[in-house]
């Protein structure tokens, strides 16, 4: 057991504290309060003074992509939001694994120097899973899906639960459960389709799983959900990924213009047994 005390302790839970102290034990917290008090109930226990500090609780990340580490380049100035979406695709499939984990090894030391103990990291891969499971941080490791057409969501959904079982045994996970959680989670509106956002959110209330979603990051992404048009609808296109069925959130018959799409929607019977199976295992709850 140990006593750290400081000129400014911050529980965030609470008021900040005048010269406090928090009593460590086991490597948990074990009281936080006035150092006087502190000390005065803990007779005898080592007090390490830390003088003109701040004690603050951990930082959490809540959103990283460590499989993308390697592609740090301070000196990029992307004209565009496209323009770096466009340079990130290209780019990504480039580096050897070695490299990938050599940088998101250094990307995690990085942020474990700075004081971050937790994060949410957001991937297609398990190269985030062996670094975490290997360092000291705890989070949720976001298996991201995305897919346009609404007739695949089921198919990628079923794909996306071998995946995630190859994540946890090829990762390590099984080794720092209770410290690291995987989950799947859709990428965004403007590259998922309302089945498979439906599917996955319906997965995550039933499971108590956390969700991650990018959200209102670009203006083409704004005017393809908002007006059906533009830069971000070009760029699916020319990836072959359009969906021609596919309508604007609140237009009539989004998502569900055709036979095939309205049947996967959501709890269809298969998409409903593939989320069953998944927590029937007992390795999605949150926490
Ligand atoms: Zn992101």
């Amino acid at each position: 057991m140990i006593v750290y005390a400081a000129k400014h302790l911050l529980p965030v839970a609470s008021p900040p504290i005048q010269s406090g102290a928090v009593v460590v034990h086991e490597g948990r917290i074990a009281t936080v309060g006035r150092r006087k008090d502190v000390v005065r109930a803990h007779p005898g226990v080592e007090v390490r003074d830390l003088g003109e500090a701040a004690i603050v609780p951990g930082l959490i990340n809540a959103h990283t992509h460590l499989e993308l580490s390697h592609l740090h380049d301070p000196q990029a100035q992307p004209t565009s939001f496209m323009a770096w979406v466009r340079d990130l695709v290209a780019r990504r499939g480039q580096a050897s694994e070695e490299a990938i984990e050599s940088a998101a090894t250094a990307a995690v030391e990085t942020m474990i120097s700075r004081g971050t103990v937790a994060v949410g990291d957001v991937g297609n891969g398990t190269v985030a899973g062996r670094v975490l499971a290997r360092s000291t941080l705890a989070g949720i490791l976001f298996h991201e899906l995305y897919g346009f057409r609404a007739s695949e969501a089921e198919s990628i959904l079923d794909a996306a639960a071998a995946r995630l079982d190859a994540i946890e045994s090829e990762s390590g996970l099984a080794a720092a459960r209770g410290r690291l959680t995987a989950a799947l989670t859709p990428h965004a509106a403007h590259t998922t389709s309302g089945p498979l956002l439906k599917a996955l959110g319906g997965r995550a209330t039933a499971s108590g799983e956390v969700l991650s979603i990018h959200v209102a990051e670009s203006e083409e992404e704004m005017q393809l959900l908002r007006d059906g048009t533009g830069a971000f609808k070009d760029f699916l296109i020319e990836r072959g990924a359009w969906d021609p069925a596919w309508r604007r959130p609140g237009s009539p018959r989004s998502s569900t213009s055709t036979g095939s799409a309205s049947s996967r929607r959501g709890r269809s019977p298969s998409t409903a047994s593939t989320w069953t199976t998944r927590i029937s295992r007992g390795s999605r709850r949150a926490g």
